[in-house]
């Protein structure tokens, strides 16, 4: 008879998700089988959940791409993880490996990606299929519960910094200081950058302070824009943008210094307008950017695992999944939620 796990599954879009029951997976060859120990709550599983973006989930699945566990099982010709080993189901599950993107380190934009909690099920499930070739490989000293946020929010924007060309003493202004921002201002202080944090609220700047911000910024009160500029002497040579509100993007742009760049890595589905001359007259890149590769991974885990960046987690269990849905669109989380599975 199948083993079944417990999963929250989006049946419909829209709707709370279902916590029921689902058959354990059985790997197939070239594919391994985690038992799921953590899994972090992204707001790409709410857009996800509602069906924001233009490339819906096939109905019904398993969302999640920040899961962590224990490889129980492997499928025939699996040789580069073993069971007993920690690794993370991360956003990208799955790409071709032989594409001109793949061939050069940007398997993100593979046609053939798979996402994690999206075109495969993910994490919110007590198992959770895999393919080894693209799991995060956890390092021994980081615990699981410490891991999940890294594998999504960390990859993202420490890959959004790399890609705004900043170097050390230089400004990044980081706009939304939640799951992602509170990571990206982290990184960014590892890496020797001046950091001016952007939210609309008053607690997650304070929290961007806590972490290190130089300077924050409230976009509710007066104008954003030349407050940052104001704060960054002319504007910051990098932005990220990780705010899931299409407002804050416009700001971003305009919070940019000449011949600087704003990077995009929320996604709130829509468009939003570019200011075309200010763009083209002061040289402005604006570049988007999605999760990272693979020495992205290592690397943005190698900072956790050496402890220069934490993920400020708040465990819950799978049961708590549609409040803790609620909180986030209501933007109440503090940081990142990370459901707990227990110990093994
Ligand atoms: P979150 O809900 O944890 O945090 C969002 C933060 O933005 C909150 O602190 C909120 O107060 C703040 N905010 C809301 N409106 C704002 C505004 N107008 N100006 C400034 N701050 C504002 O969400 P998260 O998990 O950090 O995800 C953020 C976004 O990033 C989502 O749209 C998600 O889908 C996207 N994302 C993109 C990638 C990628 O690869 N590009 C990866 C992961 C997540
Ligand atoms: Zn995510
Ligand atoms: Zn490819």
């Amino acid at each position: 008879m199948t083993r079944q796990m417990h999963a929250a599954v989006v049946e419909a879009f829209g709707k709370p998700l279902v916590l029921r029951e689902w058959d354990v997976p059985t790997p197939g060859p070239g594919q391994i089988l985690v038992k799921t120990e953590a899994c972090g709550v992204c707001h790409t599983d709410l857009h996800a959940a509602r069906g924001d973006w233009p490339l819906k989930p096939p109905l019904p699945f398993i969302p999640g791409h920040e899961g962590i566990g224990i490889v129980v099982a492997l499928g025939a010709g699996v040789i580069s993880v073993k069971e007993g080993e920690r690794v993370g189901v991360p956003w990208l599950y799955s790409a071709c490996g032989h594409c001109e993107y793949c061939l050069t380190a940007w398997e993100t934009v593979c046609a053939k990606a798979e996402f994690g909690g999206y075109t495969k099920n993910g994490g919110f499930a007590e198992y959770i299929l895999a393919d080894p070739d693209y799991v995060a490989h956890v390092p021994h000293d980081l615990a699981a519960k410490e891991a999940a946020p890294i594998i999504c929010a960390g990859i993202t924007t420490y890959k959004g910094i790399k890609v705004a060309d900043v170097r050390p003493g230089q400004w990044i202004a980081i706009s939304g200081i939640g799951g992602l921002g509170h990571l990206a201002v982290q990184y960014a202080k590892a890496m020797g950058l001046k950091v001016c944090g952007v939210d609309i609220d008053d607690g997650k700047l304070a929290h961007a302070t806590r972490l290190g911000a130089d300077v924050v910024v409230n976009a509710k009160n007066g104008d954003p824009i030349e407050a940052v500029r104001a704060a960054t002497d002319g504007g910051a040579h990098g932005v990220l943008i990780t705010a899931p509100s299409l407002g804050a993007f416009k700001q971003g742009v305009g919070m940019t210094r000449k011949h600087g760049t704003c990077v995009l890595v929320g996604l709130p589905p829509g468009e939003f307008p570019v200011p075309l001359f200010d763009v083209v007259a002061n040289c402005i890149t604006v570049r988007g950017s999605f999760v990272g590769n693979r020495a992205d991974m290592a690397e943005c885990l190698a900072f956790a695992a050496q402890g220069k960046v934490k993920a400020d987690i708040e465990l819950q269990p799978l049961t708590a999944i549609n409040d803790i849905f609620d909180r986030l669109q209501k933007g109440d989380v503090p940081s990142r939620v990370v459901l707990d599975f227990g110990p093994l």
